[in-house]
């Protein structure tokens, strides 16, 4: 008896010391490089499938080896990577252009297929990646994927262009690092598309929260001239050939500019260690798209041009949702008002204590009522996400609501702040 309740102390004791053993993470992963996965979103309304389009190694890792799995659970989409005694070692979320196309009417017309890719640090040992999508606020395995780096065909690939650091000096892996890309900038518009990344890194670092991390952020440009200048506006019968296929009227919104040439955007990035590609479209119109942790696209040179930039960015970096309602985005499936929403600063009120909660003084009414009393005070105010009905946004008042609003409201303030911290700690 004793002998056997000796036995199960050891045995008790292995399993503790075998599930507590950490992991480590430099003979997982060489973080100087990293491995570009590129597949392709088919599906239709309803239905998708995603398969692996190709496999590259990369030059650079950018991201921080401190933040491998993410703690915010942001974004429709997942991926985790697993080794094989099943670590789990990195999980990121994003979204997709293609889950917006299925919100329309447009798969009325046929399935459809779109470029998604992310980067991981290159593994040194065979990895499973899982991807997951978002459905009634709980991850489904879409796809998993076995990886081999010493015996899969992993494309090596050298960047095409030259990127150029335009501020900042600090260790990427420690660093926010957004690289511009230029659109419809012709070869003799290098001096243009350096000046105008300048124009819009300056007024990035001085939005708050941004301010406070500026000595945090790299921006480094890659100028890939195109054939035409300006971009593809439909509407007009206006078609350009450039570099990274930009385009007015995506999903059928006139002001929509975004393009699908995803893989493109990646190719033409490769050359600086980035967190963040922007593509930068040398036109005057208005317009612009955001998609987290996947791109933003928006004009040079409209005079809303740097606010409609942040408004982007806030998207792609923060997972930060419209707070406007009015507007001609006309959605079939507007969001669900029974599930709490992921985004950090829009509510249904299903799950708001992981909101903006401990934002609110005391006082302020929940719901709270859009009048000039809570002007400039962060509530509880109905409309948001394109619905007057049903969600709920932090302010009055929000970069992701107007061009004309002062800062970003405090939620969304908190929410960058936390991406932030995550990037460069
Ligand atoms: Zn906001």
């Amino acid at each position: 008896m004793i002998k056997q309740s000796r036995f199960f102390i050891v045995l008790i004791a292995l399993i503790i010391v075998k599930t507590s053993v950490a992991y480590n993470p430099v003979e997982v992963f060489d973080f100087n490089k990293s491995l570009r996965i590129d597949f392709i979103l088919t599906g239709t309304a309803k239905t998708q499938m995603a398969g692996i389009s190709n496999l590259y190694e990369e030059p650079h890792w950018s991201g921080n080896e401190n933040s491998l799995i993410w703690p915010m659970d942001y974004g429709t989409y997942r991926y985790e990577v697993y080794t094989q005694d099943g670590q789990l070692v990195v999980r990121n979320g994003f979204s997709t252009l293609f889950e917006e196309w299925q919100m329309t009417n447009l798969p009325k017309l046929g399935p459809a297929s779109f470029e998604e890719s992310f980067n991981i640090p290159y593994p040194l040992q065979p990895v499973t990646i899982k991807l997951e999508v978002r459905r009634q606020n709980e991850f489904k395995l879409l796809s998993e994927w076995h990886i081999n780096p010493d015996t899969d065909q992993i494309i090596k690939k050298n960047p095409l262009y030259k990127a150029q650091k335009l501020y900042g000096n600090g260790n990427p892996s420690e660093s926010l690092d957004i690289v511009f890309l230029t659109d419809g900038y012709l070869a003799e518009d290098s001096i243009k598309a350096q000046k105008d990344t300048k124009r819009f890194a300056e007024y990035l670092f001085a939005q708050a929260p941004f301010n406070a991390f500026k000595d945090k952020i790299n921006i480094w440009l890659v100028h890939a001239p195109s054939m035409n200048s300006g971009t593809t506006e439909p509407r007009k019968n206006i078609y350009k050939n450039t570099v990274l296929g930009s385009s007015f009227n995506s999903l059928g919104l006139e002001r929509y500019l975004t393009t699908k040439e995803y893989f493109k955007i990646k190719d033409i990035a490769a050359d600086a260690p980035y967190d963040f590609a922007v593509v930068m479209v040398n036109t005057h119109r208005y317009g612009g798209g955001g998609i987290f942790n996947h791109f933003s696209v928006f004009t040079s040179d409209n005079q809303w041009s740097k606010e409609v930039f942040v408004h982007e960015f806030g998207h792609q970096f923060g997972g930060l949702a419209d707070e406007y309602f009015t507007s001609d985005v006309s959605y079939e499936e507007m969001l669900d008002t029974d599930k709490e929403p992921w985004n950090p600063n829009i509510t249904t009120l299903v799950a708001f204590d992981g909101k903006w909660q401990n934002l609110i003084s005391k006082g302020t009414p929940v719901p709270t009522p859009r009048s000039k009393k809570y002007k400039g005070k962060t509530g509880v105010f109905e409309g948001g996400a394109y619905m007057s009905k049903g969600v709920y946004s932090p302010s009055m008042d929000c970069k992701m609501r107007t061009n004309t609003a002062e800062g970003f409201c405090s939620a969304c303030e908190n929410a960058i702040t936390e991406m932030l911290e995550m990037y460069t700690k």
